[in-house]
C-alpha cells in the first residue's frame, strides 16, 4: 500500500481539514477540552457532533447516498478519522448505531430495514445500543433471552447486561434465542427492538469511574414484529458475526482517533508539568508513539481487506493494541501526576481529572468488543494459522 495521499486524497484531506477548523471553533468544542465530566454535557456534546457531521454529509462517509451516506472510499474515512484526530474532534454519539448496527443492517436488512432505519441513525435521531451479552453469556455468546414466534411477532423475554448507551438508545439489535433445543450456534434470531416497546425495562449500572454509561435491560414478553428480523429464524449467530466483525474491524478504525488524541494531551500533559525535557520522559512518549503510529498501519491493512468486502480477523489486532495503549498512556499519566493523579473533579483536579477518567475507564478496555484472551485466540488461529487452542 502507497501511503502517499494521491492528487484527489490531498485534496480530500484539505476539505476536511478545512471543514473541522471552521466547525471546532465553535464554543461547544471549547467546552469539551480539556473535557466535561459532566455526563449530561458530554452527552449533549456528543449529539452536537453527530447532528453537526451529519448535516455536513460526513456521517455514514462511505455508505450509500440513499441511504443517508455520502457513497465515499474507505480511503476517505480514514483520511477523516485521521484529520478529526489531528482537530481533537468529539466522539460522536451514536458510534454504536454508525460502527455496529449500520453495517449489519447493510449487510442483513432487506430494502425497507435500510430505508427505514439507516437515515435517522446518521443523524442521530435515533441512537441504537446492543443487546449481546446476558449474565450468563459473554464470550460464548450463549445467549437465553428467549424469542417465541407468535403470529407475525416474536415473544421476548429475558435480560441482557453490560448495555453500552441503552439509557439513551431508541433501538437495539438484539440476539435471542428462538430454538432453545438447536445446537448452541444454530438456535439464535436476530432482531431490531424498538426500546420504546411495552415490557422493556433499562438499569443503569454504574462503573468504576462513578459514570452509568451502561446499563441492564429487561425484557418482559416484549412483542417484537418479525419484519424486524435479520437474516432467517435460526441465524442470528452469523448475523451476529457481521456486528462483531464490524465492532472489531470499523469502530477499531474510529477508535485511532481516541488513542492520537490521548498521546496530544499527554504530551501537552508533560509540557504543563515540567518534565518534557526529562530523556526517561521522552523516551516513553516515543514509545506511545510508536504505538499509535503501529495502530494507524494496522487499521490500513484492515481495510485493504476490509475494501474486498467484510471487516477480517485482523480487526482483533487493533483492537488488542488499541487497549494495550491506552491503558498504559493513561497508567504512565497517573505515574507522572502522582498524588495529584487521584482527584477526580475541581480546581485541583489536573484536566479536570481527565487522566484518573481516562485510567479507570481504560480497565474496561480490555473486556470490551471481546477480551485479551479472546482476541489473542482468534490472532493465533485466524490470522496466524495456529492450532486451536480448544
Ligand atoms: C465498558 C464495556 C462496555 C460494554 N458494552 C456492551 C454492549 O454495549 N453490549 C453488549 O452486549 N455487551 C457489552 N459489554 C460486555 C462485553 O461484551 C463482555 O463483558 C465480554 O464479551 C466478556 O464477557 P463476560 O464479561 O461475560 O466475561 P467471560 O466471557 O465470562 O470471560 C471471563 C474471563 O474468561 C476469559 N475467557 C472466556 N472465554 C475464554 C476462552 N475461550 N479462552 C480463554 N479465555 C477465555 C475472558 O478473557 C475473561 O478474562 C461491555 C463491556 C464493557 C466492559
Amino acid at each position: 500500500m502507497d501511503f502517499r495521499d494521491t492528487e484527489q486524497e490531498a485534496a480530500f484531506r484539505a476539505e476536511v481539514r478545512a471543514w473541522l477548523r471552521e466547525t471546532l471553533t465553535d464554543a461547544w468544542f471549547d467546552m469539551s477540552d480539556p473535557g466535561p465530566r459532566d455526563p449530561d454535557r458530554d452527552e449533549e456534546l456528543r449529539r452536537w457532533w453527530q447532528r453537526t457531521l451529519h448535516d455536513s454529509g460526513w456521517a455514514g462517509l462511505t455508505w450509500p447516498v440513499e441511504y443517508g451516506g455520502r457513497g465515499g472510499t474507505l480511503v476517505q474515512q480514514v483520511i477523516f478519522n485521521e484529520e478529526a484526530a489531528r482537530a481533537r474532534a468529539p466522539e460522536p454519539i451514536n458510534i454504536i448505531g454508525m460502527y455496529m448496527a449500520g453495517p449489519t443492517i447493510l449487510a442483513w436488512g432487506t430494502e425497507e430495514h435500510k430505508r427505514r432505519y439507516l437515515p435517522p441513525l446518521l443523524s442521530g435521531e435515533e441512537i441504537w445500543c446492543q443487546g449481546f451479552s446476558e449474565p450468563d453469556a459473554g464470550s460464548d455468546l450463549n445467549v437465553r433471552m428467549r424469542a417465541v414466534r407468535d403470529g407475525d411477532d416474536y415473544v421476548v423475554t429475558g435480560q441482557k447486561v453490560w448495555t453500552s448507551y441503552g439509557h439513551l438508545a431508541d433501538y437495539c439489535i438484539l440476539v435471542t434465542r428462538s430454538d432453545p433445543d438447536a445446537p448452541k450456534y444454530t438456535g439464535f434470531t436476530y432482531l431490531l427492538a424498538d426500546m420504546a416497546a411495552e415490557g422493556v425495562s433499562v438499569r443503569p449500572l454504574v462503573q468504576i469511574t462513578g459514570q452509568a454509561e451502561f446499563n441492564e435491560i429487561f425484557f418482559d414478553d416484549v412483542r417484537i414484529p418479525v419484519a424486524n428480523r435479520l437474516g432467517d429464524e435460526g441465524q442470528g449467530w452469523q448475523v451476529a458475526m457481521t456486528t462483531l466483525l464490524h465492532e472489531r474491524g470499523t469502530l477499531g478504525a474510529s477508535l485511532q482517533v481516541g488513542s492520537r488524541i490521548t498521546l496530544d494531551r499527554l504530551v501537552d500533559l508533560i509540557g504543563k508539568l515540567g518534565v518534557a525535557d526529562d530523556p526517561a520522559v521522552r523516551e516513553r512518549i516515543a514509545g506511545f508513539q510508536l504505538d499509535v503510529e503501529a495502530l494507524r498501519l494496522t487499521n490500513l491493512r484492515a481495510i485493504t481487506k476490509m475494501e474486498r468486502g467484510l471487516p477480517g480477523p485482523e480487526g482483533s489486532m487493533s483492537k488488542l493494541l488499541w487497549e494495550r495503549v491506552q491503558q498504559a498512556m493513561g497508567e504512565y499519566a497517573m505515574e507522572l501526576l502522582g498524588t495529584a493523579g487521584q482527584v477526580l473533579e475541581g480546581e485541583s483536579g489536573v484536566d479536570e481529572g481527565r487522566w484518573a477518567q481516562t485510567y479507570l475507564r481504560g480497565r474496561g478496555h480490555s473486556i470490551e468488543a471481546g477480551t485479551t484472551e479472546i482476541l489473542k485466540n482468534i490472532i493465533a488461529e485466524r490470522v496466524l494459522g495456529l492450532p486451536r487452542s480448544r
